[in-house]
């Protein structure tokens, strides 16, 4: 009797220590991605039948985002970065199985920027609230990412440097689909609220769209390392 117990404490301890084994495994390797050093993927949300947010004067977060985006590979171009963009024209992205649909478009996002494994990816959108007198830029990051953190926390003092009104702060998010598929340190910036009159008029102009580039490229400048052209 005695010996039965000790053999089946013995093959409990064994399988307990082949889970523990299996986790590890799964831990290392998910921190082993290699990503392409001074490569950004650039995000511009929404596009083609998805509008986004379509806010106060009828501004529309598909357009603000990509134009956004554009300036900011611009910048990064001469910067010697290099920027791979999800889209550059007003369309949904579409996937071998395309069905035009937006879980198609944002699996396709996903899938580009695993496959290209940038050291940063950054998703450009423009926020929206019920309430109006909400603004600011804010950036997200995956709950489960120190390096999504890090890079949230870095980008979101950039964006404030262009607000001096704005006192939000990087945020975890541990739903957005973007953030929880990608293997590489992705942040989603919302560079403002299309809900706020304020807001809405200054990310259409612009003059203004320049600063937000900027502060964008001085952020991912930072994230990856290559500041003061480093
Ligand atoms: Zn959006």
């Amino acid at each position: 009797m005695k010996k039965k117990i000790e053999l089946a404490i013995l093959i409990f301890l064994i399988a307990s220590l082949a889970v523990l084994n299996r986790n590890l495994e799964e831990q290392v390797s998910s921190d082993k991605i290699t990503v392409q050093k001074n490569t950004v993927v650039l995000d511009a949300g929404h596009g083609g039948g998805d509008p986004g947010k379509v806010g106060v004067g009828d501004v529309v977060e598909k357009e603000i985002n990509l134009q956004i985006a554009k300036k900011v590979k611009q910048l990064l171009k001469k910067e010697k970065v290099k920027v791979i963009m999800t889209r550059e024209a007003d369309t949904m992205l579409a996937g071998e199985e395309s069905t035009g649909t937006k879980v198609a478009d944002m699996k396709e996002r996903v899938r580009i920027i695993n496959e290209e494994a940038p050291q940063l990816a950054v998703s450009i959108h423009q926020n929206s609230y019920q309430d109006a007198v909400v603004h600011g830029a804010q950036v997200f990051y995956y709950s489960g990412s120190s390096e999504g953190e890090n890079a949230a926390k870095i980008m979101q003092n950039a964006l404030l440097s262009i607000d001096e009104d704005n006192t939000r702060q990087a945020k975890a998010n541990d739903t957005y689909y973007l953030l929880k598929r990608t293997d590489v340190p992705t942040i989603i910036v919302e560079c403002g609220f299309l809900s706020n009159a304020e807001d809405a008029e200054n990310l259409c102009n612009e003059e203004y769209q320049d600063k937000v580039a900027e502060a964008i490229c001085d952020g991912i400048l930072k994230i990856i390392g290559k500041e003061n052209g480093v």
